[in-house]
C-alpha cells in the first residue's frame, strides 16, 4: 500500500542529490510532490523525470516562500533539504580563524535562514488542518565540530535545535504538526565533488573519507529517502522533536573508544 496517498509534499533543493531522491520516493508512495530548487533548468528536468511538479524556490528569499504559499497554500509535508557547504562558491578558508564574514553569512543564509523560512511557511500551510510533518535535513556536522567547515557545522547545529523549537511550539498550540531532523553523514552526491575532485586519486580519497565509518562505505540517497518517507507518513504520528542519524554507525562511538 502506498504510504503517502493524499498528501501534498514540498521538497527544497531537489534538483539533484538527496532532495531529488526524497521527491522520487514520495512520488512512488502516492504523494502529490512539489519539487523545488533555485536551479530552474535542473529542477524542471528532475521534476519531469520524477513525474511531479516543479516550482522555483530560492530558500533564502522570503518573496519566493510567499510565492510558494500562494501557489501551494496547503501542504502536508515539507522537507527543508536545500543546503550548501560553502565550498561550492568559495574555496575558503572556512575555519574559525580565517573564514570571511561573507562566507560565514552565505552558508547560514541558505542552511539556517532557509530552514527558518521553510518552517514558517509550513506552519502557516499546515495549521488550518492542525497536522503535518516538517523534516529538516541537518547533518552529522550539526552534532560534532568541523574545524575546516565551521559555518556549515554551526548552521546544521542550529537547524537541529530549531527543529526542536518548532516541534514544541506546534505541540503547545495543540497541533499535530511534527518536526524532526535527519542527520546524514557521507552520502555520495555531487556535494562531495568539490572535496573529492575527479583526478586519479578520487578512489583513494573516497576510501579515506569513510575509513572511520564502521560500515566502511558511503551511504546512498535512497537510504536517506527511506527515513524521510517514514517521517512523512502517518506511521510516525508520535515522533516529534527527534533526530535520526544516517551515518553508517559513525556517531555510535569515537576514535577514543577503548578497543
Ligand atoms: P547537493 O549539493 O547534491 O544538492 C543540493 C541542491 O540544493 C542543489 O540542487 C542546489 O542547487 C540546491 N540549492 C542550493 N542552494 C539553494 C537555495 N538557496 N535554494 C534552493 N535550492 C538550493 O546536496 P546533497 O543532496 O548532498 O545534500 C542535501 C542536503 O543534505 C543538504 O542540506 C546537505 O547539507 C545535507 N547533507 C548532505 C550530506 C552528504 O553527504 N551528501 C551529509 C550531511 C548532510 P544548485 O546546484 O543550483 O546550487
Amino acid at each position: 500500500m502506498p504510504r503517502l496517498t493524499g498528501k501534498t509534499c514540498v521538497v527544497t533543493g531537489a534538483a539533484r542529490g538527496i532532495g531529488r531522491a526524497i521527491a522520487a520516493a514520495f512520488q512512488r508512495e502516492g504523494a502529490t510532490v512539489i519539487l523545488t530548487d533555485l536551479d530552474d533548468a535542473g529542477g524542471t528536468a528532475a521534476a519531469a523525470a520524477v513525474g511531479c511538479t516543479f516550482h522555483p524556490l530560492d530558500v533564502r528569499e522570503e518573496a519566493d516562500w510567499a510565492a510558494l504559499a500562494a501557489a501551494v497554500p496547503t501542504c502536508d509535508v515539507l522537507v527543508n533539504n536545500a543546503g550548501i557547504t560553502g565550498f561550492e562558491a568559495s574555496p575558503g578558508p572556512h575555519d574559525p580563524e580565517h573564514a570571511s564574514l561573507a562566507d560565514w553569512r552565505a552558508v547560514h543564509a541558505t542552511n539556517l535562514d532557509g530552514t527558518f523560512l521553510g518552517c514558517r511557511y509550513a506552519i502557516a500551510a499546515m495549521k488550518g488542518r492542525g497536522a503535518g510533518s516538517i523534516i529538516n535535513i541537518s547533518s552529522r556536522s550539526g552534532l560534532v565540530g568541523i574545524p575546516g567547515a565551521a559555518a556549515y557545522a554551526s548552521s546544521k547545529a542550529a537547524v537541529r535545535n530549531h527543529t526542536k523549537s518548532v516541534a514544541l511550539y506546534c505541540a503547545q498550540q495543540g497541533w499535530q504538526i511534527r518536526c524532526n531532523s535527519i542527520h546524514p553523514a557521507a552520502i555520495l552526491t555531487e556535494m562531495w565533488d568539490a572535496m573529492l575532485g575527479d583526478g586519479p586519486d578520487r578512489a583513494e580519497r573516497l576510501a579515506a573519507f569513510v575509513a572511520d565509518t564502521p560500515l566502511r562505505r558511503f551511504g546512498t540517497v535512497e537510504e536517506v529517502a527511506a527515513v524521510a518517507v517514514m517521517l512523512a507518513s502517518d506511521e510516525a504520528g508520535y515522533i516529534t522533536g527527534a533526530e535520526f542519524n544516517i551515518d553508517g554507525g559513525l556517531l555510535a562511538g569515537s576514535a577514543a573508544s577503548p578497543g
